[in-house]
């Protein structure tokens, strides 16, 4: 019996064989690849020839080809198209992959190869791609633990795979809480709803098992619920028990999770020679030191903080005018903010989204790739993994670049929320490799799909990632497309949101889906004027949460976290009305694992530069000023990981950026 995932691939650019491929070939191909992948490291680990940097760096790009080829495409599925039995493939191999790469870095033959070509990089003649991968392959080894002996490699390998499990039991509590709450309203509790919101809290009654409309905990029911209701005593239940999450007690309860959590990864930092833990988690940013990312935060805070107390004065007074003669509470800011931008704005939703066809935005993202970069797309008659995946050829001058695969529609096999992957990177060593790039949205199905502008500026930040992967030109897949910094990852996605903005974009491809009409100039004026509505609060509500995510992580770990969050909030000052975006027991992105522990202001700094980065476009006096498109290609979009990220966007802009930018951005920089 063959295994399509194991056999040579010969369809169209190498497409994955999807029509031919069972979810049972998948189990046999990953063992396969891992099997293959350690005979590829024992080979170099084992290899009489001393370390060379072709026999050992080279060679261990190399090792997991199989490996990256078969989990490509496991991965990609498992995320936008899911089984029952591809779910428990998953948490099958979730621990072998793991312990795969534990092998790998806790191999001292291997470490004893990579240590001694460090040691004689200056003597080796390197390009200064090669320099870079040498460099960052020693660090990523001696950032696992590689250097060290006895007691303390033990020890470490025990506080990683404890930390592993605290951070799957974290986020099971969460989901455990926002699955169990609801509360169910009568008819009458509808009053002010608008219809879209209706419809979800009846949707959400009947999977609840319940005869009639609830609110629950999902995001996108309770903050239209929170900006909608006139039900004071209802927003107030509901809010507090949206931000009582993994707060609650008993089994689901997150705070000693978040308490163990913290001393741990101060244990970890500590036997890998660093002071604290943020000190190790951002040497490898681009923000490199814990006072950088406080210096950014405390600069945009403060505006940030006196637009918010503005903002909670007029608010105040409305519900002052409603006859609510009390203090503004957390529950009542999206409420008056919602009657306020209809006031200020007169921006109606229902009336903008049948001018935000899907398929005219993704025309319109092209066209800006078009105009940028000369790219062109040409749709593919393939088969896909799912019949609502689309694909399409990117080429330029004839030439061949990349598979762009647009999978745009909510269904329930998908995981929640918008992603760009690739399902094979881009490289050179052992032969030209262009890449096949994904974006994966929630849109609502329609005929025809309209978005809402929010679902646009998606699509947009998505389609910003896949160029990153689509235009990279690097040898090496270790550094290809997007494996950058994180706090550098969301420059080209945040980038290119910004041609959404660009009037003349909409206004060549907003058509109204039935007269085909352009979107009238006072309609999008106001759309666009409505962009920094609110920010006061959005800002704050980020910033805050940041804070305290690098306070947790910059000095000794709190005994308390709860006491700690509260003493940063205090010492900050915290407007009284607004609540932390995410506050700790229910902060996933810091203690569901490690990816945002001391990172949760890499969005900010990743605006800092794209907001700087787009104003080059505007000095240039085009947004499609082919100079600048030519810069942002080169040293950016086509770069990769090559270079420091720093070295990156000076090259591009001649310098780095300030915050000002952004401040203008988010319409802060004019606060009293
Ligand atoms: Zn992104």
């Amino acid at each position: 019996m063959t295994n399509p995932l194991l056999q040579d691939w010969t369809t169209p650019f190498e497409l994955p064989p999807f029509e031919a491929i069972r979810d049972e070939d998948f189990a046999p191909a990953l063992d396969a690849a891992l099997d293959a992948g350690r005979a590829a490291y024992e080979a170099i680990a084992e290899n009489p020839e001393p370390p060379t940097f072709a026999n050992t760096i080279e060679a261990m790009e190399l090792a997991d080809e199989t490996l990256d080829r078969v989990a490509g495409v496991f991965l990609n599925l498992v995320g936008a198209d899911a089984t029952p039995a591809r779910e428990a493939l998953q948490r099958d191999y979730a621990p072998r992959f793991s312990a795969y790469y534990s092998e790998i870095t806790n191999n001292r033959a291997l470490w004893q190869r990579i240590k001694t070509l460090w040691e004689t990089r200056d003597t080796l003649n390197l390009t200064a791609e090669q320099a870079r991968v040498l460099m960052l392959t020693h660090r990523s080894f001696t950032r696992a633990g590689a250097a060290l002996e006895g007691a303390a490699s033990e020890r470490l390998t025990e506080v990683k795979s404890r930390l592993a499990v605290l951070g799957t039991s974290f986020m099971q509590n969460l989901l455990a809480d926002e699955r169990d709450w609801f509360m169910e309203l009568d008819e009458a509790d509808l009053e002010g709803l608008p219809d879209f919101a209706i419809a979800a809290a009846r949707a959400a009654g009947e999977e609840k098992g319940v005869d009639g409309p609830v609110v629950t905990l999902s995001r996108s029911i309770i903050v239209p619920f929170l900006q909608f209701s006139p039900r004071r005593d209802l927003r107030e239940i509901a809010y507090k028990a949206w931000t009582a999450r993994g707060a609650n007690g008993g089994e689901t309860d997150n705070r000693e999770i978040a308490r163990e959590t913290l001393r741990l990864r101060e244990e970890r930092a500590g036997l890998l020679g660093y002071d604290t833990f943020a000190d190790f988690k951002l040497e490898t940013e681009m923000a490199k030191h814990p006072g950088a990312v406080r210096d950014l935060l405390m600069q945009v805070w403060e505006p940030a903080k006196a637009q918010a107390d503005a903002d909670a004065e007029k608010l105040t007074a409305m519900m002052h005018a409603d006859g609510v003669n009390v203090d503004l509470e957390p529950w009542d800011w999206r409420y008056y903010s919602e009657k306020r931008r209809k006031a200020e704005h007169d921006l109606d939703e229902a009336a903008l989204k049948p001018y935000l066809q899907l398929d005219a935005m993704i025309d319109a993202a092209f066209d800006c790739a078009n105009r940028l970069f000369g790219l062109e797309f040409s749709p593919l008659d393939v088969t896909l993994y799912h019949a609502d995946a689309r694909a399409w050829e990117v080429t330029r001058n004839g030439e061949h670049l990349a598979v762009f695969i647009g999978d745009y529609f909510a269904r329930s096999s998908k995981r929640s929320g918008a992603w760009c992957s690739a399902m094979r990177s881009q490289k050179k060593l052992g032969g030209e490799t262009r890449p096949i790039v994904m974006n994966v949205c929630n849109f609502a199905k329609g005929d025809p799909a309209l978005l809402s502008y929010d679902d646009a500026r998606t699509l947009f930040h998505e389609f910003g990632h896949a160029l990153h992967q689509m235009l990279s030109d690097v040898t090496y897949g270790s550094i290809s497309g997007t494996s950058v910094a994180r706090d550098f990852v969301e420059l080209p996605s945040q980038l290119y949101e910004h041609w959404l903005e660009v009037p003349e974009v909409l206004e060549k491809h907003a058509k109204h889906a039935r007269t085909g009409e352009p979107m009238p100039k006072q309609l999008l004026d106001r759309l666009l004027a409505a962009q920094t509505y609110d920010m006061g609060f959005q800002t704050v509500e980020y910033v805050a949460s940041a804070l305290v995510d690098l306070d947790f992580h910059h000095g000794p770990a709190p005994s308390d976290p709860m006491a700690a969050q509260a003493e940063t909030l205090a010492r900050i000052g915290m407007p009284h009305a607004i609540g932390m975006r995410h506050a700790t027991p229910h902060f996933a992105h810091v203690f569901a694992g490690d990816g945002y522990s001391s990172g949760y202001y890499s969005y900010m700094w990743s605006e800092v530069m794209d907001a700087d980065a787009f104003e080059a476009f505007e000095e240039a006096g085009d947004p499609f000023d082919a100079e600048t498109a030519k810069l942002l290609e080169t040293h950016i979009l086509s770069a990769g990981g090559s270079r420091e990220a720093d070295a990156l966007y000076t090259a591009f802009r001649g310098r780095m950026p300030g915050v000002e930018a952004l401040l203008k951005g988010r319409g802060l920089d004019k606060v009293a």
